[in-house]
């Protein structure tokens, strides 16, 4: 019998904010889940995830075991605690250890994970895996758009992918690279180098839309370079503004098959470019008071306001109410958005459908976030804020769960989605399966930048990035950073770069 090639998996994924309320506990992680063997397979092989691609790649490859290890992953918010740390870090080298030997591993990580133990968490535990198995295991690491690449994670593994378009629809297409490149790599078939350019360039969260310019100038430049002879993958890593890491900004990553001053200058070019554009990677967006007057004038609905400062997929506690007191001031009716409040959903679920409801909701997890918003109104819906979409969305994922939810309509034209965690708006679905049809509402406040993109460009007649405050706001001259670099452009205007 010939003997199999065994490719194992293991990571933790998370894209971890600096300034977000919530740490991240090992008790969030396990009321996440941390997911063992099969389990993980039975989660995420028929999603559109990192590790669906890498079924998808070597499920059919008759010589290839792989096999499923540990796998957590987390919504975004504060720094992983240093016992959430420890407890991830020692499930993975467990596992790496007792089920080994291997001949590959691949590692669906995030990129943007920051630890109290460690600020490169990703980094540290790619470090720690290679110190384990040795030079000898292929090691692919798949990472998300937003990680702040750094040059660790390229030391040691052997290869790196990054999902290339923002929001997120390429997940799984980049993990079948990686898992190929891989898979290449222990048949002999190739010899991955790379080379990481990291300029002091930070493209700001209103720019990192990859179908929007001058992102998708980029985008095509890499798949320029990535067409050369000996090129075997060129990709952008955007990075994570509100991680307070040294290697925080964007980052140019080539792959070539035995030719370290290729790789050099293929990721030199991407990033070279990349510095030309600086200023037009820094965005622009409209103040609350101006979007919402515009959004009342419109003449066609629904009006989509990206409520950019509370970005739930950026670590952000999903309570905002800023638009939604602008918007009482100004006398703008007809305005739906989904708030989270558990208390006010457990009150909603008690008193039922039919029931009014009469309290404050939101603006109560912390004081960025603006006050909580007073409300009257009838209770239209209670349900247990579970949804599933089906069409790609952000980050490839298909279950959502906001946990207790209640829909209440106010006498001064407020729709509110009330759940019970924060809750992303990747999804039509999540108003729907409350009884909500987005298109037909008035004025949408959907939270996020890009991850509600998906969903909202196709039915939205109007969109409009606000200048909202929060823990995910656009201006990040509002931040105390502790651990970046400097100088970084933008916030030092007189950074230079030369490759
Ligand atoms: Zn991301």
């Amino acid at each position: 019998m010939v003997k199999k090639i065994r490719i194992g998996y293991a990571a933790f994924s998370h894209e971890s904010n600096s300034f977000a309320y919530q740490p991240a506990s090992l008790d969030k992680w396990r009321e996440w889940g941390i997911l063992y063997g099969e389990d993980i397979r039975a989660e995420y092989e028929t999603s559109k995830a990192s590790i669906a691609g890498y079924y998808g790649r070597l499920r059919d490859e008759a010589d290839v075991e792989l096999v499923p290890l540990v796998f957590a992953r987390l919504m975004p918010m504060g720094p992983i605690t240093v016992e959430a740390t420890e407890f991830l870090f020692s499930e993975i080298l467990r596992l790496v250890q007792e089920q080994g030997p291997w001949d590959g591993l691949l590692l669906p990580l995030h990129g943007a994970a920051v630890s109290d133990k460690y600020l490169d968490g990703d980094g540290e535990i790619c470090a720690q895996i290679r110190d384990l198995v040795g030079e000898d295991v292929i090691i692919g690491a798949s990472l998300d758009m937003h990680a702040n690449v750094s040059q660790k994670i390229v030391e040691e593994c052997d290869v790196v992918t990054i999902y290339q378009t923002n929001p997120h629809i390429d997940t799984y297409e980049q993990a079948v690279h990686c898992a190929d490149l891989v898979l290449r790599t222990i048949r002999g078939e190739i010899n991955p180098v790379m080379y990481l350019a990291d300029p002091p360039l930070l493209v700001n969260i209103l720019s990192q839309g990859t179908s929007d310019e001058p992102m998708a100038e980029l985008l095509r430049a890499a798949q320029a370079q990535w067409q050369k002879p000996g090129a075997l993958w060129v990709g952008i890593g955007e990075g994570y503004p509100y991680a307070d890491v040294p290697e925080m900004g964007m980052t140019f990553l080539a792959i070539t098959d035995g030719d370290p001053a290729l790789a050099k200058e293929l990721a030199d070019a991407v990033a070279n470019r990349a510095w030309e554009l600086k200023v037009e990677l820094q965005g622009s967006s409209t103040s609350v008071h101006d979007a919402l007057q515009r959004a009342d004038k419109a003449s066609a609905f629904p009006v989509v306001l990206f409520d950019v400062g509370d970005n739930v997929g950026a670590g952000t506690p999903g309570d905002s109410t800023y638009v939604l007191h602008e918007a009482r001031a100004l006398g703008v009716r007809g305005v739906t958005q989904a708030l989270r409040d558990a208390d006010v959903a457990v009150q909603c679920h008690k008193l039922g459908v039919g029931a009014t409801f009469t309290g404050e909701v939101g603006g109560k997890c912390d004081e960025l976030h603006g006050a909580p918003f007073p409300i009257t109104g009838v209770i239209t819906s209670v349900s247990d804020g579970k949804y599933e979409e089906t069409k790609p969305v952000h980050g490839g994922f298909r279950f959502f769960d906001d946990g207790p939810s209640a829909v209440i309509k106010s006498d001064d034209g407020f729709t509110i989605l009330v759940t019970t965690y924060p809750a992303m708006s990747a999804s039509l679905d999540q108003f729907r399966s409350s009884g909500v049809d987005p298109v037909q509402e008035r004025i949408m406040v959907v939270k996020g930048v890009h991850s509600p993109r998906p969903a909202y460009e196709p039915i939205g007649k109007e969109l409009i990035w606000l200048s909202t405050a929060g823990a995910s706001t656009a201006d990040l001259s509002t931040f105390t950073y502790k651990h970046i670099r400097k100088p970084l452009y933008p916030l030092q205007k007189d950074a230079t770069y030369t490759p």
